[in-house]
């Protein structure tokens, strides 16, 4: 049974979908303004663990992750500029191109760290019509006013306004400098935000009051009701969503329908650099482009956050990195050491054929050519997933069932691509795969072969300590040199 934190309800509670055997969730995607960082990565990447987990359940997932390209201001609570307008400047495009390059660079970074599609990803852009029509209805049930530069939402009038972050009105009013302009309570937000005068935007459309655009939160309460239904189950984001982003929508929805936006809210923590904040101009915002320029594989910050719980804060160092990248290359190694040499059944790309199977259907055993699942592990594994996403106990336990002699290689591949495909590093690729050797070390491999067959033993040595060097070990067999990727 599946057990899942609620920021809601502050508890952990059993799953239980609105639609018996389906599971419609949504999360807050990307503003399309720039590349997505590691801490957007890490939201994104906990998104999708979270809908492998359900499906690996049984259950059918919708998912939907917005894609905001306008009205997301610089500041969270309706002040300073809207940052697509921000990056038009800052690059010389229009606000629409700005939008379409980082919206593709959003797809190309989910592909590489294996992050499943989700079935949609829709755009504020292309939904003004049902956020018009949302700020109608709330007009129409009486939760608006009009200020001079636009419509707002009047939190005083939803009796239950601030349940989410558990903070009332007056307590956010204390902890926060608020721009008033023209609003009646500092946690009043903007539904639609007039042009300015004079002034011709972007990215403007016409509506009832005026030429504008929407406030941000309108979008994911227009677009979640209208792809899931309301109540849907499950709404993600990071922890810095609660305040404000999903307190927000949560009201609007509630004002609009009456009913809950999503029964269980959830949200992952922060990754944080050198115990602070990333910030462009501290020059620590991390890519998967700049990690990549420093040899890292994206698959090894997949990795990294694998190993800590979504709920904890993560401090980002680049020795963790390369800690996660290690482990993940012994993942690899291992899957290729039995393809290659301990697995009796591997023989002929069986093996490899068997690894498309696991990718689509649990392996069995009775196939021949690949090893069973271990039920005692895979039912360990499957309580740490349930409880909560519980990653780094998943980690630990996969460790566990790899290093047990007791079971065969066979079965401990079959195990680990099982439980690949809840944690999505794309292991299966590595069957049947031999090691790369670079021409170097192929050059020290035929020095030492030669070296052998004179049976010069202390230049076989030397050469292969700088064959390890390389990163390589070499193991004399019968049959020569078998050389792996340490
Ligand atoms: P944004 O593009 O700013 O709208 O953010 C996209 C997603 O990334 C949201 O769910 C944010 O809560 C999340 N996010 C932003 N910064 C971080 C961070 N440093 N660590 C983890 N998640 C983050
Ligand atoms: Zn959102």
């Amino acid at each position: 049974m599946i057990r899942l934190y609620n920021t809601l309800t502050r508890r952990t509670e059993p799953l239980q979908p609105v639609h018996p055997g389906e599971v419609r969730m949504y999360s807050c995607g990307p503003t399309v303004y720039w590349f997505a960082h590691i801490g957007n990565l890490r939201s994104f990447v906990f998104a999708d663990l979270l809908a492998r987990l359900f499906r690996a359940r049984g259950l059918k997932v919708t998912a939907v992750m917005n894609i905001t390209d306008v009205g997301h201001l610089t500041s969270d609570a309706d002040e300073g500029e809207d940052k697509m307008i921000a990056a038009m400047r800052r690059e010389g495009k229009s606000a629409w191109d700005v939008a379409a390059f980082y919206a593709d660079a959003f797809f190309r970074d989910l592909k590489r760290i294996n992050v499943e599609p989700a079935d949609a990803y829709p755009r504020a852009t292309a939904h003004i019509a049902e956020q018009i029509g949302l700020v109608e209805r709330l007009e129409k049930n009486g939760f608006t006013y009009r200020t001079e530069d636009g419509i707002y939402f009047d939190t005083s009038k939803l009796a239950d306004y601030g349940r989410l972050s558990r903070q009332k009105a007056a307590e956010k009013k204390a902890g926060a400098r608020v721009e008033m302009g023209g609003k009646k309570q500092s946690t009043d937000f903007a539904l639609w935000k007039f042009s300015p005068t004079g002034g011709k935007r972007d990215m403007e459309w016409e509506s009832p009051w005026g030429v504008g655009f929407p406030g941000w939160h309108l979008e994911c309460s227009a677009m979640s009701a209208k792809y899931l239904g309301v109540p849907f189950d499950v709404h993600t984001g990071g922890v810095d969503h609660i305040a404000v982003h999903h307190e927000d929508e949560l009201a609007q929805t509630e004002a609009a329908t009456g009913a809950l936006e999503a029964n269980v809210w959830m949200h992952n923590e922060f990754i944080t650099i050198d115990g602070g904040k990333m910030s462009k101009s501290l020059g620590n915002v991390y890519t998967l482009d700049d990690l990549a320029a420093k040899g890292f594989d994206p698959l090894a910050l997949r990795y990294y956050f694998l190993g800590a719980h979504y709920r904890s804060k993560l401090n980002f160092t680049f020795e963790a990195l390369e800690a996660a990248q290690n482990a993940l290359k012994r993942l690899r190694a291992f899957v290729r050491s039995v393809g290659e040499s301990d697995c009796p059944t591997a023989k002929g790309g069986s093996l490899l054929a068997a690894s498309r199977q696991a990718g689509g259907k649990r392996p069995r055993r009775g196939g021949g050519s690949i090893g069973e699942v271990e039920p005692a592990y895979e039912r360990a594994f499957d309580a740490a997933l349930d409880d909560d996403l519980d990653t780094p106990e998943g980690l630990a336990i996969l460790w566990e069932m790899l290093e047990d002699k007791d079971i065969t290689p066979a079965d401990r591949l079959a195990t680990l691509l099982h439980f690949d495909r809840m944690l999505g590093l794309r292991l299966a690729d590595e069957v049947g795969k031999k090691d790369e050797i670079p021409a170097e070390v192929q050059a020290l491999l035929d020095e030492r072969a030669a070296a052998r067959a004179a049976k010069d033993w202390t230049k076989a040595d030397a050469l292969r300590d700088r064959i390890t060097a390389h990163g390589f070990t070499v193991e004399d067999t019968a049959k020569g040199q078998i050389v792996r990727a340490a």
